[in-house]
């Protein structure tokens, strides 16, 4: 399943830049190839049709997210078949927004190193590496050994231990040659629903859409709270990008209560100050109506 929703996305990606493609020469007679978008799109459009069939067997696409437009099947397949799991494991929610890389890190702008102010967070993060870095090497099959010591160096060197350098706290970001923190699929799929969610507004849509309701109110507070953003040049694409973030945040957030939910497992609210300023929590939205069993 995972695999096949994999291929889904990446069918998605050629069927648009074959179009680009034609599209480029469009006052040159046609090619040979301007059958190449259409049969990816035929492909698209069959396996769309299974995946809906498919979404419908979650009673959490029938309880919560077919009710929130803007999210079709294509969409719905891809956190349900890739989700599932750490929306389990994740007893928070912060632990399922760092799963998906919208969390955020101390960096230290002098070394370009992550920083840890707490020892424990710090060791715990080299317990991961060391672990994923071990999954790897098994992987691998290589004929050399394992050399914990040399292993557990090198995942120090990406840290920073100079208290005196200057930390911002900031998205997670790929480094070259570093292990990633985070899933970069599920990253790209909630980047593209908050583009999606964005979407669903007037003239186009009868209704300016839940989600897309709150980004405007996030928005509206960035461009109050850091108005000086504004005057920044590319100021009003950042205050744009940090309320689409924000919005998926909570989008994020109502997918793993209503999910845990249905599967019996404990949730607990995020606090406060995780979670925005003063709008304590906010139940999940939906375009029409509520979401019952809650
Ligand atoms: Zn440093």
């Amino acid at each position: 399943m995972n695999s096949i929703v994999d291929v889904f996305y990446q069918i998605q990606k050629l069927r648009i830049s074959s179009t680009n493609m034609t599209n480029a020469t469009e006052d040159q007679p046609k090619t040979k190839f301007d059958w190449v978008p259409q049969r990816l799109h035929e492909i698209e459009k069959s396996m769309t049709a299974e995946f809906q069939s498919l979404v419908e067997a979650w009673p959490v696409y029938n309880q919560w997210l077919r009710h929130v437009k803007g999210i079709g099947p294509t969409y719905a397949i891809g956190l349900l078949a890739w989700l599932e799991n750490p929306v389990k494991n994740a007893d928070t929610v912060s632990k399922f927004w760092a799963y998906n890389g919208y969390n955020t890190e101390e960096w230290c702008t002098d070394c370009n190193k992550k920083f840890f102010s707490h020892p424990e967070k710090k060791e715990t993060y080299i317990q991961n590496k060391l672990k994923q870095l071990h999954l790897a090497f098994e992987r691998k099959k290589e004929k050399k050994e394992w050399n914990e010591g040399s292993v557990r160096l090198k995942v120090a060197s990406w840290i920073c231990t100079d208290p005196n350098h200057r930390i911002i706290v900031r998205a997670p970001r790929r480094v070259r040659g570093r292990l990633l923190d985070w899933n970069p699929s599920t990253r790209v799929l909630f980047w593209k629903i908050g583009h999606q969610l964005c979407m669903i507004k007037p003239p186009r849509f009868k209704k300016t859409g839940v989600y897309r309701q709150l980004y405007d109110s996030y928005k509206a507070d960035y461009e109050k709270t850091r108005g000086h953003l504004l005057l920044e040049k590319g100021g009003k694409g950042h205050i744009h990008n940090m309320a689409i973030r924000k919005m998926v945040k909570i989008f994020m957030y109502h997918l793993w209560r209503v999910w845990r939910t249905n599967l019996g497992l404990p949730i607990r609210d995020p606090y406060v100050t995780e979670y925005g300023e003063h709008r304590g929590i906010i139940p999940p939205l939906m375009d029409d109506g509520e979401v019952s069993n809650e």
